[in-house]
């Protein structure tokens, strides 16, 4: 199969195939696997319905992706998002049947989301879409069949009308669900675990790419859970953050933001709008700084073939499902800047949700030193897999790390039986 030239105007889903294209080459594969393993096994589309607090009955597209279920149940975040459309959500199962594979934890790949502006609803509008989302959906997921996540806009508190709403019809039930609130059957740890995997990777591509972390300059884009946590433990680790943004917009402090501060700060504010320890930049001007590692922490596709050529950064770490388009990838790899992806990056999330699911199997709970510990572990191994495969292939990180995952599916599907 010859490769095609990738575009940015190729969508999410076609943009994990080019990138699974891409690895495959360097595979065995026998024929008509790469077919099936980049199918989806099943999509449902929901319309999930609500009364708004002025009376008024609306209606919001709701998503529920199945894509390899090949390791084990489908596991998945779920996003509330305006632009959550059908192949953005396919692009990201797809992902997560990867990322899964590529740290070695027993599950598939799935995705969900509702094409709604959180930003735009009251609390009530909010759990309504949430249990009603649920009922649609309640047929494919379960404890060992589907297990939702939060993703972009939800959050614990959204797990746990979620999981309270499954709960109403089987049971009680807390693996039906990750990333709950502790007090219901969540994991100590499982906020961070994202953001915190992302630092853990940083420490180790650091220094494969021969960077200081001590004072290395650190650009953040995204400063919800995944972009906070991650300049958290970057700044702890004594990196100088020297940029952070969110839907508000960029905010430069050359000597370092006062991260704590801008921590308490959005957390107070819900965003970053009026923090004064900054100046202000766009989103845009963000990207292409002069840094050592630039962590994208928002949403996809942030990095393309016209602002690739601009970035300055020494090293990428994808805290953000699918922010580099293919094409922004090939110019970045001609750059020689090396890229952590995602599959790989910000799979702590996805580890941490699997302790999560194992401690709601056996009704027991781990310690937070511990939960700590086996993430880095794994993230830790998965890390120097995908980099010796890298060196031994003379392959990228993203194609080594896809590599990887699809050998190990598609090894997992024969021994199955397709
Ligand atoms: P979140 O909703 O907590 O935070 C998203 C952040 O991005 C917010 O700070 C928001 O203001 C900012 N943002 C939104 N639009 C923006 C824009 N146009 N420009 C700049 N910033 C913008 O979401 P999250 O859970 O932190 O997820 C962020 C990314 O990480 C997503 O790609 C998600 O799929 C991925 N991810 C999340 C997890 C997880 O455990 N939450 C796990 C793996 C991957």
């Amino acid at each position: 199969m010859t490769l095609i030239n990738p575009t940015d105007s190729m969508n999410p889903y076609e943009s994990v195939n080019y990138y699974f294209d891409k690895a495959a080459e360097h595979l065995d594969l026998e024929n008509g696997y790469p077919r099936m393993l980049k199918n989806t096994y099943r999509e449902i589309r929901v319309s999930v319905t609500v009364r708004r607090d002025n009376g008024d009955l609306d209606d919001f597209l709701g998503f529920r992706v199945h894509h390899n279920g090949a390791r084990g149940p489908y596991k998945g975040g779920i996003r509330f998002h305006p632009e959550v459309n059908m192949d953005e959500v396919r692009a990201l199962a797809s992902l997560m049947t990867w990322k899964c594979a590529i740290v070695k934890i027993p599950f598939g790949g799935a995705k969900g989301g509702v094409c709604c502006d959180p930003s735009t609803l009251s609390e009530r509008e909010l759990e309504q879409i949430s249990r009603n989302y649920i009922r649609k959906v309640d047929l494919v997921i379960g404890p060992l069949r589907d297990i939702p996540a939060p993703d972009v806009n939800t959050n614990a508190k959204v797990m746990a009308w979620m999981s309270d709403e499954y709960g109403k019809r089987h049971g009680y039930m807390p693996a039906c669900i990750t990333g709950k609130p502790i007090a219901i059957g969540g994991s100590q740890g499982r906020e961070a675990a994202t953001g915190r995997g992302v630092s853990y990777v940083a420490i180790q591509a650091a220094k494969r790419s021969g960077i200081k972390l001590q004072g290395a300059r650190v650009v953040v884009q995204g400063f919800g859970n995944v972009g906070s946590y991650a300049a958290k433990f970057l700044h702890e680790l004594g990196c100088k953050v020297i940029a952070i943004s969110d839907i508000s917009g960029g905010y430069h402090n050359a000597g370092g933001i006062d991260i704590p501060k801008a921590w308490t700060y959005v957390r107070e504010n819900k965003n970053m709008k009026g923090f004064d320890g900054a100046d202000a930049v766009s989103n845009d001007q963000l990207l292409e700084m002069e840094c050592d590692i630039l962590v994208p922490a928002a949403l996809g596709h942030v990095i393309t073939s016209k602002n690739a050529d601009r970035i300055k950064a020494k090293l990428i770490v994808e805290g953000a499902n699918g922010p580099v388009t293919p094409a922004a990838d090939l110019i970045l790899e001609k750059k020689g800047i090396p890229v952590i992806p995602d599959i790989l990056a910000n799979a702590g999330g996805v580890t941490v949700s699997y302790f999560e699911w194992a401690q709601n199997m056996q009704h027991f709970n781990w310690e937070e030193e511990k939960v700590n510990e086996e993430l880095k572990k794994i993230l830790d191994k998965a890390f120097h897999q995908v980099a010796d495969n890298a060196t031994a292939h003379k392959v990228s990180m993203r194609t080594s790390a896809f590599m990887l995952a699809i050998d190990e599916v598609a090894r997992v599907s024969k021994l199955r039986g397709v």
